[in-house]
């Protein structure tokens, strides 16, 4: 039987058992039919991942015993991707290579050229929960409520750097620009940015880069910028 992983809040582990609740519990035992006895692999978000027996199931949680942990992956950078808002639910595709990939947080936003401007953050986090799984990740990424673009250029300061990819530069290219622990990516929508935002941006620290000669969709280019700042600062390795 395959052995499945589950993601559970910190707050419901001991040193030796977890209470699984909520969707990941109903996720368990009504869709996969998890029965008392049967082992999961349960994370936490911090780098672990505790191998379990399911010891009981009650009508609306799970106790687990804990048989061992594994550390399997220690962070060394945090990454954020802020991405414009896109039409027919593209954020969906983002949300899911961006996890696959190890970003930790996606930020919707909606700046001047954005043609869509509503976002679901429940259906957004459903997608991240999903692809963490599906992809063996340790690290459940956070997926946010869409802010406006005045706050993106608010939150630059919190970074050690920001990574504006604008397609009108051609000097930078994101892959060497990428240095520090915190770090966000800034990606237009399908319109792109403005000028006046660009320079607000830059006026607020971000860094101006280029994702290379070719303008990518909005999609494509939040995938490739994201795997080239992983890359560059060796999140991709095996330890
Ligand atoms: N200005 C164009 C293209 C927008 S592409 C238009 O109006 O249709 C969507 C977003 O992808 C851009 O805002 C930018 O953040 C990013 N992007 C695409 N190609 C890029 C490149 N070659 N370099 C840097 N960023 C790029």
């Amino acid at each position: 039987m395959e052995i499945r992983r589950f993601f559970a809040d910190p707050n419901d582990i001991s040193s030796d058992e977890v209470i699984l609740s909520g969707d990941e519990f109903s996720h368990m035992t009504r869709v996969l039919r998890y029965k008392e006895g049967y082992k999961a692999v349960i994370l936490a978000s911090d780098g672990k991942e505790r191998h379990c027996t399911v010891q009981k199931i009650e009508k609306d949680r799970a106790l687990l015993h804990i048989d061992s942990i594994i550390q399997v992956d220690k962070k060394n950078a945090s990454i954020t991707l802020f991405a414009g808002d896109l039409k027919n639910n593209k954020l969906d595709f983002v949300i899911q290579k961006a996890v696959e990939l190890g970003i930790d947080r996606v930020v919707p936003f909606v700046s001047d050229n954005c043609a869509e401007k509503k976002f679901s953050k429940d259906r957004g986090e459903r997608i991240a929960l999903e692809a963490a799984k599906q992809c063996g990740a340790v690290y459940l990424s956070e997926v946010e409520d869409i802010i406006s673009f005045d706050e993106v250029i608010k939150r630059i300061p919190n970074f050690d750097q920001a990574l504006f990819a604008y397609e009108f530069e051609r000097k930078y290219p994101i892959s060497k620009a990428a240095k520090g622990k915190n770090i966000a990516i800034i990606v237009g929508p399908e319109g792109g940015f403005s000028k006046d935002e660009a320079r607000r941006a830059a006026e607020a620290g971000a860094k101006t880069v280029t994702l290379g000669r070719r303008i990518l969709r909005a999609e494509t280019a939040s995938i490739v910028a994201a795997a080239l700042v992983l890359n560059s600062l060796g999140e991709l390795d095996y330890e």
